[in-house]
């Protein structure tokens, strides 16, 4: 399981569809309001 950097929910890996690339490596989250908010600024987030 994978933890969503923005509200520290579990993710699973397997079945997310919402993944973002920073750094090499992968986040994933559990709602697009999250991704967007990662990708507006993950230097925050990391
Ligand atoms: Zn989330």
């Amino acid at each position: 399981m994978a933890i969503d950097p923005i509200c520290k929910m579990t993710v699973d890996e397997k079945t997310a569809k919402l993944v973002s690339e920073y750094k090499g490596k992968n986040y994933y989250f559990c709602a697009p309001g999250c991704k967007k908010k990662f990708d507006s600024d993950p230097e925050k987030y990391v």
